[in-house]
């Protein structure tokens, strides 16, 4: 990490309290160009990009944010609902703009409690293929995901 000082500041970025409460890592000690790569390997098993996972979790997203803070249908048997947070957050590796802080929780069978998500968790997403630190609230484990999102064709 120390070597390359781009990703030394995205590092900082990620830690808890600096852009966000929780931070993008989790307790995950790995180096985040590790962390990217795994998981790129895992999404590819299960047959979707980064930007197919995007896309899908938009579509919920649009679905959610209809629902006004309350649960809504989607495909499948899964349900999902937007809460707006105030605030707006920047990408840790240091993109312009702003994302907002909508929270969208997703439920539905075979899901073990809610999967939470952000804009900007899609955002690291597609363009990052950064799915964040194992112990991040917002990590999303990318075979799950992906299969949720074959399954129920959202
Ligand atoms: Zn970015």
């Amino acid at each position: 990490m120390k070597e390359n000082p781009v990703m030394h500041k995205v590092y900082e970025n990620m830690k808890p309290g600096v852009l966000s409460l929780h931070g993008f890592l989790g307790d995950d000690k790995r180096d985040i160009e590790l962390i990217i790569d795994h998981d790129a390997a895992e999404l590819e098993s299960a047959g979707l990009s980064p930007a197919d996972v995007a896309d899908g979790l938009e579509k919920i997203r649009d679905r959610a944010l209809e629902g006004l803070g309350d649960y809504i249908s989607l495909a499948g048997d899964l349900s999902a609902k937007a809460d707006s947070i105030r605030g707006k957050l920047p990408c840790p590796f240091e993109h312009k703009g702003l994302f907002r802080k909508t929270v969208i929780s997703l439920r539905g069978p075979g899901i073990d409690g809610d999967i939470l998500f952000t804009d900007l968790g899609i955002h690291l997403i597609r363009e990052h293929g950064f799915f964040q630190g194992k112990g991040s609230p917002f990590r999303l484990e990318p075979v799950e995901i992906a299969e949720i999102l074959k399954k129920n064709d959202v």
